[in-house]
């Protein structure tokens, strides 16, 4: 340490702790930076020795805050025991009381660039933290973010969301594809639905949240469809990807199987990914669709249906805007003379059922067909999507 620098400080030193006694920490923290000392409370030690003073009773700056530290850092390994973090960041909130002192002290002894107390906060907690817990603070993407709010006594959690990609089949009709949000919250989560933000599980959806929600123990799993179907349609082929936000997991470093069974619902390839796409994604779909028309219907009037082949398809919505979608391959099959089956390679996104009877769309089954057509049924076997 430069001792002339040293000498200088202990100078500086005199007249401001006769004025304002200081603990450790915080007159360590006016003078580190001046003399590239890396710990404040060693260096506040350190200076106080060469005084001669007793450590003082009521630090005027942080009330003694920063001798309680430990306190604060024994509630906070208690309250992320269950947890599972490898990172994390910590905030404080403290007395603007303190901060108003800090700035008062920093000002009339003209201290410049000086770390702010509540930085040392952080910084200590941090160290402390990192070392009992052996995780690492990072400043861009932690696992875990605390806040301690030294005002209200409250310490805050809040873990990084664990983002999943994959894909799943259905094999059994009558599942629906999404779950009903929370009669009470709208899916926001509540005191009656555990705070899943969904109170039942007998859907895609709800089982597979349910499956992920005990095995991350996460608070709520919130699902992206690349698509819809129906409550009777069968999900074959390589299935439907979806993404999943888990809130609030307490695992994050899960090991999942390349097959999930959920009774009926099969979940392929689960992984961890680090970004849910913004934009809408693309994808085409193999269908194959049950029809039943009103009037019977020749095998020649039928094969009327390829001239949808490379074709556009408009889609009206109600808000005025309307959609193009393009179908790519039709492959038909008369069952009887009022029903027939359609194999149909297209975009995906195209409201089958509307598209079928002719419902703000346009060219339809209907249309072509001239006569009233109604899907029974559809059956996805292959969802691509597209780069
Ligand atoms: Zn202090
Ligand atoms: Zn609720």
């Amino acid at each position: 340490m430069d001792k002339k620098k040293l000498a200088l400080v202990i100078e500086n030193t005199k007249g401001l702790l006769k004025e304002h006694p200081l603990c450790d920490h915080c007159l360590g923290r006016m003078f580190a930076e001046k003399l590239g000392v890396v710990s404040h409370k060693r260096l506040g030690n350190k200076i106080r020795n060469m005084l001669k003073q007793r450590p003082t009773k009521t630090c005027y700056i942080c009330k003694n805050m920063m001798l309680n530290l430990d306190l604060h850092l024994k509630k906070m390994i208690d309250i992320t025991k269950e947890y599972q973090f490898y990172t994390f960041l910590i905030g404080a909130i403290l007395q603007p009381s303190i901060h108003d002192r800090d700035d008062l002290i920093r000002s009339k002894f003209k201290l410049r660039g000086i770390p702010s107390i509540k930085s040392d906060v952080t910084r200590e907690m941090g160290k402390s933290f990192s070392r009992k817990t052996r995780s690492k603070v990072d400043y861009q993407n932690p696992d875990m973010v605390f806040t301690i709010d030294f005002k209200k006594e409250y310490y805050d959690i809040k873990p990084k969301a664990v983002l999943l990609q994959a894909r799943y089949t259905k094999s059994i009709r009558g599942l629906p594809q999404k779950q009903k949000s929370c009669d009470q919250c709208e899916g926001k989560g509540c005191f009656v639905c555990d705070f899943h933000g969904i109170q039942e599980f007998n859907s895609v959806e709800g089982k597979i949240a349910k499956f992920l929600i005990d095995k991350f123990g996460a608070q709520q799993a919130k699902i992206t469809w690349i698509g819809s179907e129906d409550e009777s349609s069968l999900v074959m082929g390589n299935g439907r990807p979806f993404f999943v936000k888990l809130v609030n997991p307490r695992k994050r470093n899960v090991s999942l199987q390349k097959k999930i069974d959920l009774d009926g619902v099969l979940i392929h390839k689960m992984h961890v990914i680090s970004k849910i796409p913004s934009d809408p994604v693309k994808f085409s779909t193999e269908v194959v669709m049950e029809i039943d028309t009103e009037n019977e219907i020749t095998p020649n009037a039928l094969e009327k249906l390829g001239r949808l082949e490379g074709q556009p398809v408009v889609l009206y919505e109600n808000s005025g805007r309307k959609h193009k979608k393009t179908i790519y391959d039709i492959k038909l099959k008369r069952e009887s003379e009022t029903s027939f089956k359609i194999m149909m390679k297209s975009d995906g996104g195209i409201p089958l059922k509307r598209f079928v009877a002719g419902q703000d769309v346009e060219p339809s089954i209907s249309s072509i067909l001239e006569t009233n057509c109604k899907c029974k049924l559809f059956d996805f076997n292959k969802i691509i999507i597209m780069k």
